[in-house]
């Protein structure tokens, strides 16, 4: 890589987005020089500009085609191009670059990651739900255009850090927090509001996966991201509560070494890692890791009594076929209805099983769709029977 890298940042936004660019603008001595070429976003306009703005950036592209014309007045005597529509965040995703940080949440981040990956840009790739439909088309597309798929999540990048002699490895351990309901009873989880599930007691993050969090649903997806990332079944993918959250995860190998990735938990420090990869760059504004002060750390089992989403996941991931269209589609829809109050936060991981269960007794995802049309399809029909479900139970 030259030392000039150009980076576009889908989800500028976003709370990885931030996170980038705050890597990007304060990036100094021994830090690849940066320059922003595309930023996007889904409708917040002002924040979309203000930091293209402040990045220089080339083009800023708002996924909303009605916000254009309030994004062309503000960027109007800047130097930076306003555009709009999916068309236009997809033309931004393919603009030459470096990095592509894919930070869209949701599957609607799986046009613009696609068009980046067919590209042959190596993606810094944060958007997990993208992996979690379309992981094995991805990585053929990466394979065919030499493209990279460099991951952000934190577990994930821990892992691809420590990652050495493939043929060796045992399992990967995937550490949780538990997320901020790890010791509540169920009886009281079924009252939690959307602010208390978003309340994350060591990360600060969306509101959509700082849910999957809460519910563990989220390291049910990362379970299937890391199975399509590093090509291992998800029989030999572990997960285990670490509170603490200074460990990011394990590799275990046959010799009986495990080796770890350790660090505060900032997502600054994976995103850099993805930024400057082969190489690494240096965060001197960041607090260090001091074990001493931190005294212990602990570790626990899951518990499936309480977090029932983690063993859909795993029975999502285990199925294979098109079961995990099915699970994140299912999980966006009722995600997106209790952040709007319409039910209760027990009820995510039950209609996310029920609806499962529906497509794998149907027969009709056995198999992993061959395209990427294959994917929208299911995703189509998972996210119209999932709400009809909701309505039913409202
Ligand atoms: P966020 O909600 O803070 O930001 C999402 C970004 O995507 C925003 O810029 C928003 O404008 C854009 N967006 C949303 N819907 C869109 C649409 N339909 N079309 C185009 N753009 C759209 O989310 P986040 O927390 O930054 O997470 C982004 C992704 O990274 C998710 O897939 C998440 O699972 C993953 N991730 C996040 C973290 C974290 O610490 N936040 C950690 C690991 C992985
Ligand atoms: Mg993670």
């Amino acid at each position: 890589m030259t030392d000039r890298v150009r980076v576009s940042v889908l989800g500028a936004t976003g709370s990885v987005g931030a996170s980038t660019l705050d890597i990007v603008s304060t990036a100094g001595k021994g830090a690849p020089q940066f320059e922003v070429v595309a930023l996007t976003a889904n409708r917040n306009v002002e924040s979309l500009a203000k930091s293209a703005i402040a990045s220089r950036a080339h083009v800023a592209v708002i996924a909303d085609p009605s916000r254009y014309g309030e994004l062309k007045s503000l960027l109007a005597n800047t130097g930076v191009e306003a555009a709009a529509g999916p068309d236009a965040l997809v033309e931004a995703a393919t603009r030459p670059a470096e990095r592509v940080v894919a930070a869209i949440v949701g599957i609607a981040g799986l046009p613009s990651t696609l068009a980046a990956v067919r590209n042959g840009a190596s993606i810094a790739i944060a958007n997990k739900e993208s992996l979690v439909c379309a992981g094995p088309l991805l990585r053929q597309e990466a394979a065919r255009s030499g493209a990279h798929l460099l991951p952000i999540d934190s577990e994930h990048n821990a892992i691809f850090q420590v990652l050495g002699h493939r043929d060796r490895v045992e399992k990967l351990i995937l550490t949780a927090s538990g997320g901020p309901f790890r010791s509540t009873s169920l009886k009281d989880m079924a009252a939690v509001t959307p602010e208390q599930a978003c309340a994350h007691p060591n990360w600060d993050m969306g509101a959509k996966i700082s849910v999957d969090s809460a519910t563990m649903m989220n390291k049910g997806l990362e379970l299937i991201e890391a199975a399509y990332l590093f090509d291992i079944p998800p029989e030999r993918i572990d997960v285990l509560v670490h509170p603490q959250q200074i460990i990011h995860s394990l590799v275990s190998y046959d010799d009986g070494s495990v080796l770890a990735q350790l660090g505060m938990p900032d997502m600054r420090t994976p995103i850099s890692y993805a930024l400057s990869w082969p190489n690494r760059m240096p965060l001197p504004g960041l607090e260090r890791l001091d074990l001493a002060k931190i005294g212990r750390l602990d570790f626990l089992p899951p518990d499936p009594q309480r977090f029932p989403a983690l063993e859909v996941a795993r029975a999502a991931a285990v199925a294979g076929g098109g079961a995990p269209i099915v699970l994140n589609g299912a999980n966006e829809i009722a995600v997106a209805a209790f952040l709007q109050r319409r039910i209760g936060f027990l009820t995510i991981a039950q209609v996310v099983g029920e609806v499962l269960d529906e497509f794998l007794n149907g027969g009709s995802v056995a198999t992993a769709p061959d395209s990427f049309e294959g994917v929208y399809e299911i995703d189509r029909m998972v996210r119209a029977r999932t709400a009809e479900k909701l309505r039913l139970a409202a």
